[in-house]
């Protein structure tokens, strides 16, 4: 009787001495895992899409994401972001939602941080649904307070009442804290950082400003374009006196700021004019099952393929096999990404593409 539970007080220990926890050669603890769950997307964002081509990559099951992710979970991934395309479109997401709820992070053994980013535009009849099945936090993308200016970026119109519909909804439902997140273009929605500071205070909100990445389908790009930090700032001073608030954790992206009344939140993520590489923490996977270390990768790696058609004989890989192929990966993850300088290649993928 004793040996049993001086066993498993063995391994009790050793989990605590030695998480498993995936790292890289930079000694990063990868944690955080990005799962694109379509290709699809039902709006087209001016800078992001070009207008004129759909989905480009297949989406898989349901059940396939999910075998993916209990593995990731086992290496030692504890936050899981939904995204696409728009993951809303996704027939299913609920349930699937409700099933990832009751995976549990090797570290503490808690349920894993489960968040989604979405444009919003059928969140309205979603969210509270996706609160029950375990949703923990939700992303709203908006680039504009202004409905007729939103309008135009998304090529939809009365797009921007849905979106407001929709973040009314889910905080209605409890999803908590709301980010929403705006990418910020030089001479195209610059006239937008105060009337966002505003609505951050009115809709209590974290709004969160994002430098342009050159990820866009189209070439729009260059740094004139991008909006640094001290000018957003400058932006919000103008509105009311900001004061700078501590970080939340240490990998934390946004520099974060409240006014001098205390009321609202900004954040500003700035990974061109301030990238962040050093603590990434992030690893994606793409609508069609491929895995990508950085946005800026100029491959994928196949962990369908290896589910599918690896293993013994070829029959499709064990969950063994896709572990040991997602570690060797990890290994390959980028040091950085070179955006600005000289030897900057475009990425293989676009941001709709690889899932945001
Ligand atoms: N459809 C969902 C949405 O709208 O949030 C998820 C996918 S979307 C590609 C994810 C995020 O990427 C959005 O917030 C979008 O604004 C952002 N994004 C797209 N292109 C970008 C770029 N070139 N630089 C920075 N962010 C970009």
């Amino acid at each position: 009787m004793l040996l049993p539970s001086v066993i498993s007080g063995a391994v009790e220990e050793a989990r605590v001495a030695a998480p498993p926890v995936l790292t890289d050669r930079y000694n990063r603890a990868i944690t955080d895992l990005r799962v694109s769950i379509t290709d699809r997307c039902n709006y087209r964002c001016v800078y992001c899409r070009t207008g004129n081509e759909g989905a480009q990559f297949s989406e898989l099951p349901m059940a396939d994401y999910l075998r993916m992710v209990r593995v990731f979970a086992g290496l030692g991934i504890e936050k899981v972001r939904l995204t696409g395309g728009e993951p809303l479109l996704r027939k299913g997401l609920v349930e699937f939602v409700r099933e990832l709820a009751k995976l549990r992070t090797v570290r503490t053994d808690e349920p894993l941080d489960l968040a989604l980013t979405t444009n919003g535009h059928l969140l309205e009849d979603l969210a509270a649904p996706l609160k029950d099945a375990g949703l923990t936090r939700i992303t709203v993308s908006m680039d504009a307070v202004d409905p007729a200016t939103f309008a135009r970026i998304t090529r939809v119109p009365g797009s921007f009442d849905h979106v407001l519909r929709g973040i009314r909804a889910a905080q209605r439902a409890g999803l908590d804290p709301i980010k929403v997140n705006c990418v910020l273009l030089r001479g195209f929605n610059d006239d937008q950082i105060v009337a966002f500071a505003k609505f951050a205070r009115e809709e209590g909100v974290i709004v969160r400003f994002i430098e342009f990445m050159p990820l866009e389908e189209d070439r729009l790009w260059s740094p004139d374009v991008v909006i640094p930090i001290r000018e957003v700032v400058a932006q919000l001073e103008s509105f009311r006196p900001v004061v700078r608030l501590a970080a939340n954790n240490h990998s934390e992206t946004a520099v974060r700021y409240t006014f001098d009344d205390g009321i609202g939140e900004i954040g500003i993520i700035a990974p061109v004019s301030q990238a962040f590489c050093g603590q990434c923490s992030r690893l994606r996977l793409t609508s069609d099952g491929k895995i990508r270390t950085c946005l800026f990768s100029q491959f994928d790696h196949d962990l369908y393929a290896v589910m599918k058609h690896g293993g013994v004989m070829k029959r499709g890989g064990s969950d063994a096999d896709l572990a040991a192929f997602i570690e060797r990966t990890v290994a390959q993850k980028e040091a950085r990404h070179h955006i600005g300088e000289p030897n900057f290649l475009k990425p293989s993928r676009t941001m709709v593409h690889i899932g945001g």
